[in-house]
């Protein structure tokens, strides 16, 4: 395996530690840390050992007792030597050892440089480097299972295999083009339309899943909206109690930027604008539904209350018609349901149908329920568990792109276009697919043409 120079940086979170662990990794890697360990001679050490010592500086100076856990090519996470070094987590020490390294050959690495390495050097796919990222960002339980779930191939195992089959195809079309005037068909139309057909039914499920997996990954921000006094705050309090989320109330920060969090199945809910919900009553007035529809264009969905006992049908057809305008999912909740008949509830729930949600805000009835219809929003009747998520804007780009090459080759297919027109429609899906998963498309487009049809040319 060729290895790139040494470098070195801090694997673990920067500041104050019980251990910190510096990652060392390149051609050389164990030789260089062996410069200022003193313990058993590292360069002698088998691979996935780790071995007690000390460090040194230049004059011979204890830097810190340390851990060393030795990792040879090709089997560490960059396929590289790797030596990782385990020691007291002080920012001082940290320093000392970058330093003692850096004097010893290697360079202070470069963000992302070792999920870089261990990319080019074939660990994983760019699906799979990207989602090391997103692991490491994971902060609720679904956008970590979303992130697992591409590191352990997701989707790209398919899209790969989708393309592969592409290239062969595009190696026949273009073959035909070297035939000029001659009637030649190499590639099988109809086998081509199917391969096509099968590529869009990959492609467009992903590309629907994106705005779920961007929600996921990002939380969805949710706005609650009616009226004054239909229980807004009450409600907020409901859910923030019940869930036992951080409720950001730090004094003296500025409130509008700060929102509150909520996890309902691991699901991750910004509630937006929830400072103007927790401010005294007498304000409450003036916070009406204007202000609170404001906050709409920040939002990805809106939990809608209104008091079932005071406000009309009108009103919320009202409401309704602004939030569809919008385009804006949104709950539909009636509370205060404590206040009402049986029949009268009947009749709510007969003019608004399943749509609708019944709560009691201040003791928390119905708040399950609408915790689930919640969830539903995100999850769109998908099981997060078995679903394939993309969360990443420029798997979303290249899907996208590739979906309209595709789509145009197909309608160039059945219009019967010419196989140069076709082939520059592949070339363009092939292009976008393999930008995904970070595979090279022209080189390898040209090893296929080649060591498949060696036809003395
Ligand atoms: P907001 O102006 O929309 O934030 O409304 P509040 O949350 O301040 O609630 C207004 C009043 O309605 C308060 O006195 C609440 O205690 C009361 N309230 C909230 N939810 C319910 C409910 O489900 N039933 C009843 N009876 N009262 C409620």
């Amino acid at each position: 395996m060729f290895q790139l120079e040494p470098i070195a940086a801090l694997a673990t979170a920067p500041g104050i530690g019980a251990i910190a662990v510096i990652r060392v990794s390149g051609e050389g890697s164990v030789d260089l840390t062996n410069r200022i360990f003193r313990g058993k001679d590292l360069t002698q050490q088998a691979s996935h050992t780790a071995h007690f010592g000390t460090l040194r500086t230049r004059e011979g100076a204890i830097i810190d007792e340390v851990l060393v856990t030795v990792f040879r090519a090709p089997k560490s996470f960059t396929k590289e030597d790797v030596v990782e070094i385990s020691c007291h987590g002080s920012e001082y020490i940290i320093r000392q050892i970058l330093q003692r390294l850096t004097q010893e050959g290697a360079r202070l690495a470069r963000p992302g440089e070792f999920t870089q390495r261990a990319f080019l050097n074939g660990q994983f796919d760019l699906v799979q480097a990207e989602a090391v990222a997103d692991l490491i960002a994971s902060d609720s339980e679904a956008s970590h299972r979303t992130a697992m779930t591409q590191l352990r191939g997701g989707f790209s195992k398919k899209l790969k295999e989708l393309r592969q089959q592409l290239i062969d195809f595009v190696a026949l079309v273009e073959l035909e083009l070297d035939f000029g005037e001659e009637d030649v068909e190499f590639a099988k139309r109809d086998q081509l339309r199917t391969l096509m057909l099968n590529i869009r039914q990959v492609v467009r499920p992903l590309i629907e899943s994106f705005a779920t997996g961007n929600a996921i990954k990002n939380g969805v921000p949710t706005v609650i909206i009616g009226k004054p006094n239909a229980g807004k705050s009450t409600l907020l309090n409901a859910l923030l109690n019940e869930e036992k989320a951080i409720v950001s109330d730090i004094p003296g920060t500025t409130r509008d930027v700060i929102e509150d969090e909520l996890f309902i199945e691991g699901i991750r809910f910004r509630l937006i604008d929830t400072a103007g919900l927790r401010q005294t009553t007498d304000t409450i007035e003036a916070i009406g539904v204007e202000r609170t529809m404001q906050q709409l264009d920040k939002a990805a969905l809106a939990i809608y209350l209104f008091d079932a006992a005071e406000n009309s049908e009108a009103d919320i057809r009202a409401v309704q018609a602004d939030l569809q305008v919008r385009n804006i999912p949104y709950l539909l909740v009636a509370n205060k349901t404590d206040k009402l008949t049986e029949a009268a509830l009947a009749d709510w729930q007969e003019t608004f149908g399943d749509d609708l949600v019944q709560l009691q805000a201040n003791t928390g009835a119905g708040l399950d329920a609408m915790k689930t219809r919640l969830t539903d929003f995100v999850k769109r009747g998908a099981t997060l568990a078995d679903t394939t998520l993309v969360t990443n804007a420029r798997h979303m780009e290249h899907l996208t792109a590739t979906d309209d090459a595709i789509s145009r080759a197909i309608i160039g297919l059945d219009s019967g276009v010419s196989a140069d027109w076709l082939a520059m429609d592949l070339r363009i899906a092939l292009r976008h697919l393999g930008e995904i998963t970070g595979e090279i498309t022209t080189n390898d487009l040209l090893d296929s043409i080649f060591s498949r049809f060696c036809i003395g040319k």
